[in-house]
């Protein structure tokens, strides 16, 4: 489905914000309900403190609201920086409502927007990410590192779970991690039953995390957050309280977040059917009541990224204790996050049917930053019982080198743990072969792999490449719309091997770049009136011309038929601010380390013609046509027979929609927009303040100033 308007494609706008987290959690949060008594018996054997001893998960709370210095910061003189700090003093204005009361930043100042997140003043560990990165970069233009101080401090109050609400994790047994559940094609295929007598593989890094750290739970943050309680859920069930933690996704590639039933975190049957919403997505005919979590990994790794550059510029201002001691967090939240190297189940890498064998150390690891881990377990009084997962599908734009050079070659940021530093280093390796197995003929990087052909452990069609034996995948994880049509996953994860580059100076990274950044540049266009058009939607075909593994790699940077099997072609262009920023950031630390004066000025172009155009009083931000609207009508699918109610009295049964089960979206000032269209009218028109892209474009003038100070 295509409803265009303009260079908007329906794809695009659905991912413009968040993709990462968004569509993420798609497949990442089958619950699993594991039942009490069986479980617990083996875990109670293990020696772990019962009391988590860690501040980060008993964090105290974290300081008031930013806000911007007054008097503002006093010009520099260069003018990108200069833009930077306009940018960082709007974004700071609380009046201009980017952050909530609590100072917890929003995925968008406007309210009625549904991409990843749907709600726009629910956040996203996304959101989150961008934040420490943004104040990151302030630290290094004014040296002051009270605002990055404070954003970890938020960050890890509510984004991460505290141990209260993960408060079982003590009866994990990394020997038995979860039991399988398939994942299928259609919401409608949903619930799915419990496969018990699959074999699942061992955790190997669970009781290393455990014996490192002294405590049971996992820092990393969640995805997803209702930060003014517009749901009504609460945390633990109390439904009252802000900074909600819920999820939405669960019903495999083709539940757009149109078709979503957004649930609680910690289920304890007070809302939903008779059992909360487990059974929506899990058939049992008892389910008990529990606690999840998903984390999406590009989120984390991108908080990682950030604080190596923290660390660095604190540093070469003389050192700041603050910013170590957030480093020193970050890093252990990098080791965490290795949970996404595994396969969902923790089965050998080459699957092809559910009774192939579990894994029993690291042959189940793919290294990849994949789609999510989750963690679950119950709530007090419902059992004592615990689960992880990682996540067989991997997302050419999830991968970020740069978070991986920094885990393990940075002192300040390889893990505590034995293991940790080691693996982040086989990750940063096998990443950049992802990068060049995926790289289009044309430059662009494709999809991605699964060790999970329709999560389900299929067998995949017969000569399909493979990557350590996961066969290629065009749009892994999620169909509505194809995960790899837009242009963004480009940017966002190609700036981190442009960073990474620009450290290293890998020649592998610079022979990616080239390609692509050839190919970025016959799509860019500058047009006489002012105005540009990047890239917006991609149109695959073909595959990876070879399988790849240790032994068979190709690293010929003058093969100009390397992967002609393989091909991209931009369907769509858009003018859109954020994918422009990211696109900027990219060229940006490509040019200043390989000397591309074109690609310098190309950058300065996107930035002066976006600043003149785009420029409004809370930031920079373009029109988008919303022709999506039209599926708040759309049909949210509930198995006959199930009936419930959302916190609010929303009915929830076969007759749900978007719309009903969200029926304050009807109190909000936009959607009298929406409403007229819904009767016919013209498609409504938004400009929309994401966080993300606001940060990013704030960036990415900061780092035209940095880096190119003379011009
Ligand atoms: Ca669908």
């Amino acid at each position: 489905m295509k409803l265009n308007s303009k260079s908007f494609g329906y794809s695009t706008w659905l991912l413009v914000a968040a993709i990462t987290s968004g569509t993420v959690l798609t497949l990442s949060c089958v619950p699993r309900h594991r039942h009490s008594s069986k479980n617990s018996a083996d875990s109670a054997s293990q020696p772990v403190a019962k009391v988590n001893p860690n501040e980060g998960l008993n964090p105290a709370p974290p300081p008031p609201p930013p806000a911007a210095p007054v008097p503002s910061n006093p010009k520099t003189g260069n003018v990108n920086i200069d833009r930077f700090l306009e940018l960082w003093t709007n974004i700071h204005n609380m009046s201009n409502g980017y952050f909530s009361p609590e100072g917890i930043p929003y995925h968008a100042i406007e309210t009625l927007i549904v991409e990843a997140p749907d709600y726009g003043h629910e956040t996203t560990s996304e959101t989150y990410s961008y934040w420490v990165w943004l104040e990151s970069m302030y630290g290094k233009v004014t040296n002051d590192w009270t605002h990055l101080d404070r954003a970890w401090r938020n960050l890890e109050y509510y984004m991460i779970p505290k141990h209260v609400d993960q408060p079982t994790n003590v009866a994990y047994n990394p020997t038995k991690t979860a039991t399988y559940a398939p994942e299928m094609d259609r919401p409608d295929d949903y619930p799915v039953a419990l496969q018990g007598t699959v074999a699942v593989g061992l955790d190997p890094i669970g009781k290393e995390l455990r014996d490192t750290y002294g405590y049971t739970d996992i820092y990393a943050m969640h995805w997803l957050m209702d930060v003014d309680n517009w749901y009504g859920f609460g945390n633990r069930g109390d439904g009252t309280s802000h900074g909600s933690l819920f999820n939405t996704f669960q019903r495999g590639i083709q539940e757009s977040v149109w078709e979503t039933v957004p649930q609680p975190c910690w289920d304890e049957f007070n809302w939903g059917g008779k059992f909360g919403y487990l059974d929506l997505f899990v058939a049992d005919s008892k389910p008990a009541k529990q606690w999840k979590y998903t984390n999406a990994p590009d989120a984390d790794a991108r908080a990682v990224q950030a604080m190596y550059w923290a660390k660095k510029w604190a540093d070469e201002r003389g050192g700041n204790p603050t910013v170590d001691g957030i480093a020193k967090k970050a890093s252990t939240m990098g080791d965490f996050v290795r949970y996404s190297f595994f396969d969902k189940y923790f089965k050998k890498l080459g699957c092809k049917d559910p009774s192939c064998p579990q894994g029993t150390g690291y042959d189940s690891a793919h290294y990849l930053l994949s789609w999510y881990f989750a963690w679950g377990g119950a709530i007090p009084g419902g059992g004592i019982w615990a689960w992880r997962i990682g996540s067989s599908h991997t997302h050419s734009g999830y991968q970020n080198p740069m978070a991986a050079y920094a885990l393990s070659h940075d002192p300040a940021l390889r893990p505590t743990s034995p293991n940790g530093a080691r693996d982040w280093g086989t990750s940063m390796t096998r990443q950049l072969e992802f990068y060049r197995w995926l790289q289009s003929n044309e430059g662009g990087f494709a999809g991605g792999a699964t060790n999970s052909w329709n999560g389900r452990y299929m067998a995949p069609p017969a000569g399909t490449k493979t990557f350590y034996g996961l066969p290629y995948v065009e749009s892994p994880v999620y169909m509505d719309p194809p995960s790899n049509e837009w242009f963004g996953f480009q940017v966002w994860s190609i700036e981190r091997l442009a960073e990474y580059y620009y450290v290293s100076g890998d020649p592998k990274a610079e022979m990616m770049l080239e390609r692509w950044v050839k190919w970025v540049k016959k799509n860019t266009k500058l047009l006489p009136d002012g105005t540009y058009q990047i890239p917006s939607t991609l149109k695959w075909s073909g595959q990876p011309a070879n399988d790849w593994n240790e032994s068979s790699q190709s690293w010929d940077a003058k093969d100009a038929n390397y992967n002609n099997s393989l091909h991209v072609q931009v369907t769509q262009f858009t003018d859109d601010v954020g994918t422009t920023a990211g696109l900027v950031h990219t060229l940006e630390f490509y040019a200043a380390k390989k000397g591309d004066k074109e690609a310098r000025i190309l950058c300065k172009e996107l930035l002066d013609r976006m600043w003149t155009k785009f420029r409004d009083d809370k930031g920079i931000s373009s029109p988008e046509q919303r022709a999506d609207a039209k599926r708040f009508n759309e049909k949210v699918f509930v198995p006959a027979n199930w009936q419930g109610k959302m916190p609010n009295g929303d009915p929830i049964g076969n007759k749900s929609t978007f719309l009903s089960i969200r029926s304050k979206y009807k109190q909000d000032p936009a959607f009298k927009q929406v409403e007229a269209f819904l009767k016919g009218g013209k498609p409504p028109e938004f400009h929309y303040h994401r966080f993300w892209s606001q940060t990013h474009i704030a960036l990415a003038y900061a780092t035209y100033g940095w880096l190119f100070p003379k011009f």
